[in-house]
């Protein structure tokens, strides 16, 4: 059950996540200077898998977060445990081919195992339901989502996808928005934050030494491996370093961030509606996700709250208001929730790649890398995490699945590749008003 607790919030950004935690703990900062097999920097999702799946290996492994454990994108997202990646599976075959299209699948179905097994195996508390509707804003986006569903269960045994009507679209939600959606009863949704409060005491108990306000400044080749200076003065000396600092890694200018640019999602929480209300809104407690470019992605919370995020940001630190552009997002979908009152209302930066799929590599034979999961990052974070430790303890056929996914830089190099792609997603946020008010 879900408890309030106040005291998160002076460690997290103001969020329903951080009004809700469970077992929320503080780690100390990092005082002394120290040795260890392995340092990953950034302690969300992805960090916080890699390190507490190299502690399982026997590992000695550091954990060096800026701000707070989940405090990134990690403790602040929809909380869609999702299916897949950007690409449909169509779309990885051409470009890939079928063997390593296949191949990601896998990787992208042990995802989401991954996540589950994790919560039972360390009985985290984060309100775990499954089912995602993806629903059409078009006819022509309801006939893809069809023919994906079927794809997935022909060619890929994916029995929990079903194509699901218009008509019982409007009847599961509440709202005649649709003209279709496909179900996947093996994707689910969670709080975000809970899990990753739970993963970082997973990956302590496991013998993680976790440092929060510990910001990375820079890192310097040895001879007998890497040192990370930190802005306290300690540094860490290690064998192996994992990079997963995300959209977040602004202030460190490495190679590898020039695959990614950060972009701002937001999210409001209404009030706890009354069951039926929030029944007639969300049926059978889905998820929900819409086909716009800049898309709509809600759920209920536990205590019967309507979280409903969009409306991507290219600017950062603009001045919009969270809570009125979401409201109205809300009643395009539900003009019932007009009165209902927004009580939290926080911004996330998600890390795009040009591909929007995951940038995921090598700098050195000792230095990894993974980021860019381009708003699919929930579930195979976890995954990539897992792998980056198998890699490291010297299993590395999957970790070369991903890294093998080609990159390019956005254009413009450092100063102008944000400005450029801007022009470029403010062109698909134009095209998502007119295909939805010709087509709907
Ligand atoms: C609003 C929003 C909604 C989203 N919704 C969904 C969704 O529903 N489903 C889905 O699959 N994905 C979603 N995503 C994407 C998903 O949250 C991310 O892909 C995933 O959490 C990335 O995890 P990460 O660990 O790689 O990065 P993060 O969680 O961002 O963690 C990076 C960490 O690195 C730390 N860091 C950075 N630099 C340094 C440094 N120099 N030293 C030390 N630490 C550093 C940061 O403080 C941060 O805590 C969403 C993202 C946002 C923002």
């Amino acid at each position: 059950m879900i408890q309030s607790d106040s005291s998160a919030e002076s460690y997290h950004i103001k969020s329903y996540y951080a009004a809700t935690t469970i077992g929320l703990r503080s780690y100390p900062k990092i005082k002394e200077s120290e040795r260890c097999d392995v340092c990953v920097i950034g302690g969300g999702f992805t960090g916080l898998s890699t390190a507490l799946n190299l502690a399982e290996l026997g590992y000695d492994t550091v954990l060096l977060e800026a701000k707070r454990v989940g405090w990134g994108a990690s403790g602040r997202n929809g909380g869609q445990v999702g299916t897949g990646m950007h690409w449909s599976q169509q779309e990885l075959e051409n470009k890939f081919g079928a063997e390593q299209a296949a191949n990601l699948w896998n990787i992208t179905e042990l995802a989401k195992r991954e996540v589950t097994k994790r919560i039972s195996r360390h009985q985290i508390a984060c309100d775990f339901k499954s089912g995602v509707l993806a629903t059409a804003v078009t006819r022509k986006a309801a006939a893809e989502l069809e023919k994906n569903a079927i794809y997935l269960q022909e060619y890929y045994n994916h029995a929990a996808i079903r194509y699901v009507s218009s008509d019982e679209v409007s009847e599961m939600l509440g709202t005649s928005s649709y003209f279709g959606g496909s179900l996947d009863t093996s994707s689910g949704h969670f709080h975000p934050l809970n899990f990753a409060i739970g993963l970082a005491r997973a990956a302590t108990d496991a013998g993680v030494r976790v440092y929060e306000t510990s910001p990375v400044r820079a890192y310097h080749k040895n001879l007998d491996g890497y040192s990370l200076e930190t802005n306290l003065g300690a540094e860490v000396r290690a064998r192996y370093v994992v990079f997963a600092c995300n959209a977040y890694i602004d202030r460190l200018r490495i190679k590898f961030s020039r695959y990614i640019i950060p972009i701002e999602s937001m999210i409001v929480a209404t009030e706890p509606l009354s069951a039926k209300q929030a029944s007639e809104l969300i049926r059978d407690d889905v998820a929900v996700y819409d086909s716009k470019f800049c898309l709509d992605y809600y759920r209920l919370s536990a205590d019967k709250r309507l979280l409903f995020g969009g409306g991507e940001a290219y600017i950062p630190n603009l001045n919009v208001d969270v809570a009125r552009t979401m409201k109205r997002r809300i009643i395009a979908v539900y003009p019932q929730l007009t009165n209902t009152r927004i009580d939290y209302a926080w911004r996330g930066k998600i890390a795009i790649t040009t591909s929007r799929l995951p940038s995921i590599g090598r700098l050195f034979p000792d230095v990894y890398y993974a980021q860019g999961f381009s708003g699919h990052g929930v579930a195979l974070t976890n995954m990539v995490g897992k792998i980056l430790a198998e890699t490291i303890a010297g299993t590395a056929e999957q970790f070369d699945v991903l890294a093998s996914i080609p990159h390019r830089s956005f254009p413009g190099g450092r100063v102008m590749r944000w400005p450029i792609h801007v022009v470029g997603m403010y062109y698909y946020a134009l095209a998502d008003r007119l295909l939805t008010r010709s087509f709907g």
